[in-house]
C-alpha cells in the first residue's frame, strides 16, 4: 500500500479497480445464467468503484463508495483514504457511503468529498444523519467535508477535473486525474467532454453489454469512443451478466481489455 514515490514516474498515477460490476453486482441475486454460474474469477463484480493512488502526491483518492466498499477495501488491502471523488448518487456508487467512518476513525481526521451540486445535494439528503453535527467523535458516522464542484479543483496539489457525461438524462461526473481519464456510467459524452479525456494515457470507460441500453454505453459504442480518443490504453468496467470477461474479451481490439475487480493498472506521466 506504499505511499506514492514518485521516482521516475513523474505525474502518474496508479489505478486499482475495486469493483466493475453493473448495479445488481455479478454474480446477480437467483440468476442460474452461464457468467452468474461461470468459475472465471474475473466473472465475479461488485459494484463498479476504483482507488487512485497519485504518484506525484502520494495521496490516495477513492472514487465512489460502491455498495461493497468494505469488502473492496478488505480484498485491497485499502487502509487509507485522502479524499473521496463521487461520480454520481445512483445506489450502487453510493451503497457503501457509511463505510467511509472507518477511515475517519483509521486516520483521526475528516474526510473531503467531492461531488457535482446535484450529486451533494442527494448525499446530504439521503445520508442526513453523516451531516447532521460536526464531528461529534470518530468512527460513529462518517466526518465529511462535502465539496460541491463544477470545474476544475485541486486535491492536495493535483488539478482535477471533472467530464461531465450523459447517463440517460442525468449528468454524471467522471474525472481527468494527470494521466487518468475514469468515466463511468455515461451514454454520452459531449463533444466538450471528448476533449477533456484527450490525451488521457489510460481511459476507463463503462460498457454494459452488446445490446443497446439508454443509460449506458453498449461494447461497441465504448469501443467507438476508445478509437476516437486513442490512449495507451482503455479498461472497461460496469459490466452486466450479459457478458463473460472472455467472450467480452474476444471481441475487444488490442488496447482495449475488460477490467475485473482488483486490477491494479499505471497511468505514466
Ligand atoms: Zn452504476
Ligand atoms: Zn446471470
Ligand atoms: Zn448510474
Amino acid at each position: 500500500m506504499g505511499e506514492g514515490d514518485s521516482g521516475a514516474d513523474g505525474d502518474g498515477v496508479e489505478l486499482t479497480f475495486l469493483g466493475t460490476g453493473t448495479s445488481n453486482g455479478i454474480p446477480v441475486i437467483g440468476c442460474r445464467c452461464a457468467v452468474c454460474t461461470s468459475d472465471d474469477p474475473r466473472d465475479r463484480r461488485s459494484r463498479t468503484s476504483a482507488v487512485v493512488r497519485d504518484r506525484a502526491t502520494g495521496r490516495t483518492l477513492l472514487i465512489d463508495t460502491a455498495t461493497e466498499l468494505r469488502l473492496q477495501a478488505l480484498a485491497a488491502g485499502l487502509d487509507r483514504i485522502d479524499a473521496v471523488l463521487m461520480t454520481h448518487a445512483h445506489a450502487d456508487h453510493t451503497g457503501g457511503f457509511d463505510d467511509l467512518r472507518r477511515f475517519n476513525e483509521i486516520q483521526r481526521a475528516h474526510l473531503p468529498v467531492y461531488a457535482g451540486p446535484n450529486t451533494a445535494a442527494t448525499l446530504r439528503e439521503r445520508y442526513a444523519y453523516a451531516f447532521a453535527d460536526a464531528f461529534p467523535f470518530y468512527g460513529g458516522k462518517p466526518d465529511l467535508i462535502l465539496h460541491e464542484v463544477d470545474g476544475p479543483f485541486d486535491v492536495f496539489g493535483r488539478r482535477i477535473e471533472p467530464i461531465p457525461v450523459l447517463h440517460g438524462q442525468m449528468t454524471v461526473f467522471g474525472y481527468r486525474i494527470g494521466p487518468l481519464a475514469y468515466v463511468t456510467d455515461a451514454k454520452e459524452i459531449p463533444a466538450s467532454s471528448l476533449d477533456l479525456l484527450r490525451g488521457a494515457d489510460v481511459l476507463v470507460l463503462n460498457a454494459l453489454r452488446e445490446r443497446p441500453h439508454p443509460t449506458h454505453l453498449s461494447l461497441a459504442e465504448a469501443v467507438a469512443v476508445v478509437e476516437a480518443i486513442r490512449p495507451r490504453m482503455a479498461y472497461l468496467v460496469h459490466l452486466s451478466h450479459e457478458l463473460s470477461h472472455a467472450d467480452a474479451s474476444a471481441l475487444l481490439p488490442t488496447g482495449i481489455e475488460i477490467a475485473y475487480d482488483g486490477l491494479t493498472v499505471d497511468a505514466l506521466g
